[in-house]
């Protein structure tokens, strides 16, 4: 309580994250100052987690913040971008220094692993809120968008699906192998930043998995002015998943359930093969698991070609 504002963000705050020449002016003046190379655009993209909502609120300081910046890289890696800065807004009931060396530790931890520094933000008093505003870059006009796909794009995932949705599960289960593997898929999502760099020119739309398969194809699908249809028995479900929900409810987590954090993106028939070049470069895992159509809607289908009604249509905040 007796830390001032300013010290507070001099002690925990300053100087988080390796310096970049792309930062030109980080914390300390009214602005901070970024140098994106000429002939890219600004990728922008903010992203608030409150306690209670977005994750528990007893929950790790050090998670809570590397959850919240990799939750917004996965924005930019969505979009083909890559990390520049990210600007925090932190909301917090008290000045506990426990807490907030723990938060910082864990924000500079992943700040210097995604070699994206701290350039700026606001502190002030309530609720406990983790407000991040990432910035990154992308050559002009070739950023992933949500409707640049066309009938007949075969449709492709990044990692395992449904991973995050048991992580719920298990949040107050006693510890094992398979549930710390999930709980580690909760928290620590990758952002996708290498397979999003690798995509541009090949992919014809992205999005990242953030509210469940179902809805977030679903954004791409409106937004380009087509339909989907998913083969669910090809979903990519991890071994711990699978032991502990069983098949048929992993598959309608890897459906519906939300914070995996994976890419999903579309590629035209031409681009297939540059497109498995690429994911080999990237080193990321992806799986093909159905096509564009132009009927609207998104279809599920079973291993027989049968339409399945998929109950849940991923998590819906209103
Ligand atoms: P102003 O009143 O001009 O908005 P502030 O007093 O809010 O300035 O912040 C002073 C400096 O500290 C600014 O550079 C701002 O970006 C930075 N800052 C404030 N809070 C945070 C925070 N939680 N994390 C990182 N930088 C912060
Ligand atoms: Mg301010």
């Amino acid at each position: 309580m007796t830390l001032g504002e300013f010290d507070l963000i001099n002690r925990y705050f300053a100087g988080l994250g390796a310096p970049t020449s792309a930062l030109a002016l980080g914390i300390g003046d009214d602005c901070a100052l970024l140098s994106p190379a000429s002939g890219d655009q600004l990728a922008v993209s903010t992203d608030t987690q409150v306690a209670g909502v977005h994750f528990p609120a007893g929950a790790e300081p050090d998670l809570i913040a590397r959850r919240c910046l990799r939750v917004n890289l996965s924005d930019l890696a969505a979009m083909g971008a890559s990390p520049l800065a990210f600007q925090l807004a932190l909301t917090l009931p008290e000045t506990d220094e426990h807490w907030l060396a723990a938060f910082s530790a864990g924000l500079a931890r992943d700040a210097a692993g995604f070699a994206c520094p701290l350039s700026g933000g606001d502190t002030t008093r309530g609720p406990l809120s983790v407000t991040i505003t990432a910035l990154g870059a992308v050559a002009t006009g070739e950023a992933l968008r949500r409707d640049g796909a066309r009938a007949g794009d075969r449709i492709y995932v990044t990692g395992t699906l449904g991973d995050a949705r048991g992580a719920l599960e298990v949040l107050t289960a006693p510890p094992s192998e398979a549930n710390d593997y999930l709980l580690q898929r909760y928290w620590l999502p990758r952002p996708q930043l290498a397979a999003g760099m690798e995509l541009r020119g090949i992919a014809s739309a992205a999005i990242d998995i953030s509210d469940g398969l179902l809805q977030d194809l679903g954004h791409i699908t409106t937004a380009s002015g087509l339909g989907a249809v998913i083969e669910v028995e090809s979903l990519p479900l991890s071994p711990a998943l699978v032991e502990l929900a069983g098949d048929s409810r992993a598959r309608e987590w890897a459906l519906t359930g939300g914070d995996d954090y994976e890419l999903c993106f579309t590629v035209p028939p031409g681009h297939e093969q540059a497109m498995r070049a690429a994911m080999a470069a990237a080193e990321v895992a992806v799986t093909p698991i159905g096509r564009l159509v132009s009927e609207p809607g998104v279809r599920c289908l079973d291993a027989s070609g049968r339409d399945i009604a998929v109950t849940g249509r991923g998590y819906s905040h209103f």
